[in-house]
């Protein structure tokens, strides 16, 4: 989902926050979910899955609720880990920054549930299922492997340099596409450091663990304002079948 403006007041591929939808009713992380959702995504997205709780995932879910609040016949149900769910509560839904929804009702009941979800064992919602791998983030997050009847795909969100994550992309048989973070340019590579972000040069290091898997590899979560020295470097690493995510665009997998 796109997350910024340009000059002309179109999508920008500037992304300053995180959040991807699966055909239309399902959201991985909720950066921009309440201001870039179509209509039918806002009638039919009432799962969210959430990787981290940092500021750029979330955004956008109070706001969700709030402006669904009244025609809710279903509640949003929010999966995550316990972490998650317990800063949520602790830092976004506590009556200071936001109301707790939790604790709402509409006229047809419940307007917010959480799910906590298992490490490293599948978890299925609607017709999706989602296998979240830690990765190596300042804070607790999640990756995941998600497949439906037809494919499955590898998503990072954001991380640093990773192990146990590839150990487990390396026994898939068949993958249609990662989704890898590459947040800062290799001249950032402290910050990315001190942040637990990767750089096109540690991108390179990362996806040398990578075995067997010849599938297209897609960057996402770069920074906005580094996002043009960013994309030059990952082109200079002449990588094969490493791509960018377009913002705004539709994948079919
Ligand atoms: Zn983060």
């Amino acid at each position: 989902m796109p997350s910024t403006f340009d000059e002309t007041g179109n999508a920008s591929a500037q992304q300053h926050l995180s959040c991807f939808v699966i055909d239309d009713c399902l959201a991985i992380d909720a950066g921009s979910l309440a201001f870039a959702t179509t209509s039918i995504q806002k009638k039919q997205i009432r799962d969210i899955v959430l990787t981290h709780a940092h500021l750029d995932h979330i955004a956008g879910l109070p706001l969700f609720i709030d402006d669904l609040f009244a025609s809710l016949e279903e509640p949003i149900r929010v999966h995550a880990t316990k972490e998650v769910i317990e800063n949520l509560e602790r830092h976004i839904f506590n009556w200071e920054i936001y109301p707790n929804f939790s604790e709402l009702h509409n006229e047809n009941g419940a307007v917010l549930k959480y799910y906590q979800f298992g490490i490293g064992t599948e978890n299925f919602i609607k017709h999706l299922s989602l296998k979240a791998l830690e990765v190596n983030h300042k804070v607790q997050t999640m990756g995941f492997l998600i497949a439906d009847k037809k494919s499955k795909i590898a998503f990072t969100s954001d991380t640093a340099e990773m192990d146990g994550f590839w150990k487990d992309i390396n026994a898939e048989k068949s993958l249609a596409a990662i989704l890898i973070e590459c947040a800062f340019p290799d001249e950032l590579k402290k910050l990315a450091s001190q942040s637990h972000h990767l750089t096109p040069a540690i991108l390179k290091t990362e996806l040398r663990k990578l075995k067997n898997t010849n599938c297209p590899i897609y960057v996402i979560n770069m920074k906005p304002v580094y996002r043009e020295k960013i994309v030059k470097q990952i082109e200079k690493l002449e990588i094969e079948d490493l791509r960018i995510l377009e913002v705004g665009k539709i994948y079919e997998w």
